[in-house]
């Protein structure tokens, strides 16, 4: 039986923390099952799911629908879409028999390519390296949720680009659904050509871009910083979102992040002027309000101001250090988390 290879490559950076993921990881599940209800797609396809943060991963290798178990998704900083690229240019090598001339082989992969942000690493290469492939690996098809996407590097990497401003529970649900009957249709009419037009007529809220795709924003929407709450030595991850009105970034949600969080994977974003911050989240582990940079690490941490200004000073979870508050209300740049 010739297999019909999907692969779900799925952003999980920073920017997925909280519902984001939860909601994904529900609308990945109602897509399974709504495939599992179709004998085509249960006679044809092969899942694969591949996440990228700072690092690409294959949460699930290329299975058979019906054995195909769903991992739970988890966000981490960075956006690596290169890397995801990258890998998944050689799982297709080592998992997919491409047709051929001589050979029938499977069916041309279809690629589902989620993101809600900005690459932060470079993807031309990676890019380069898939398309160099003959027969050509993949019919790829990109959605970018929110307002933050780069469509310049979607719709240089995909056949087909599509756009969903607002990520709510609703239009992701509707996105599977989406994604699954196209899966569905392409697998009763499969055919070397991949999808027919008609298949990717997409549900409302959700657009296609053509050439005249909606810019890059020049400064970014939201901001991600790393702290350590100063009662629990416990890590969090706050989100800031630029509020218009305000000209000023404003605080969004924090939340608790497990230990091994971790880093940016060497990309460092510019920093922002601590000026252009109207406040921080509260810590999510402790329900301090008050939020510091310490002057010696660098690391952002909770601590409790009506405490700290009797003793006079507050100190770092991280290293130790005590900071007094005389210099409190100058302003310095911060260097926010990749997102
Ligand atoms: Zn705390
Ligand atoms: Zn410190």
């Amino acid at each position: 039986m010739r297999k019909l290879p999907v692969y779900i490559v799925v952003d999980v950076s920073e920017s997925m923390f909280g519902e984001a993921i939860d909601q994904i990881n529900a609308a990945l599940d109602k897509m399974i099952a709504a495939l599992r209800r179709n004998p085509y797609a249960l006679e044809t396809v092969w899942l694969s799911v591949i996440t990228f943060d700072s690092m690409a991963r294959v949460v699930s290798p290329l299975t058979e629908l019906a054995d195909f178990k769903f991992p739970e998704l988890r966000a981490r900083p960075g956006t690596a879409l290169g890397t995801a690229l990258d890998l998944l240019r050689s799982q297709i090598a080592k998992e997919v028999v491409l047709q051929t001339e001589e050979t029938k082989g499977d069916w041309r992969p279809l690629v589902f390519l989620l993101t809600d942000g900005q690459p932060t690493d470079d993807w031309r290469p990676a890019l380069a390296r898939l398309r160099s492939q003959r027969p050509k690996p993949a019919n790829i098809y990109a959605i970018g949720c929110g307002d933050e996407i780069d469509f310049e590097a979607l719709t240089e990497i995909a056949d087909a680009t599509f756009y969903a401003k607002e990520a709510s529970p609703e239009l992701l649900a509707k996105l599977f659904i989406w994604m699954s009957s196209a899966i569905q249709s392409a697998s009763k009419n499969a055919s070397n050509l991949g999808l027919v037009k008609d298949d990717l007529t997409p549900p409302d809220g959700i657009q296609e871009i053509g050439d005249d795709y909606p810019p890059a924003p020049d400064f970014p929407r939201q901001l991600f910083f790393h702290a350590t709450c100063s009662t629990t030595r416990k890590k969090y991850l706050m989100r800031l979102r630029y509020f218009d009105p305000l000209g000023m970034y404003v605080p969004a949600a924090s939340y608790k992040v497990p230990d091994d969080f971790l880093d940016d994977g060497g990309y460092v974003p510019p920093t922002v002027s601590s000026d252009k911050i109207a406040g921080m989240p509260t810590c999510p582990h402790c329900e301090n309000q008050d939020w510091a940079c310490c002057g010696r690490c660098g690391a952002g941490f909770c601590f409790d101001a009506a405490s700290s200004l009797r003793r006079g000073w507050s100190e770092c979870p991280v290293c130790g250090a005590r900071m007094g508050f005389a210099d409190g209300r100058d302003s310095f740049d911060m260097t926010p988390s990749a997102g």
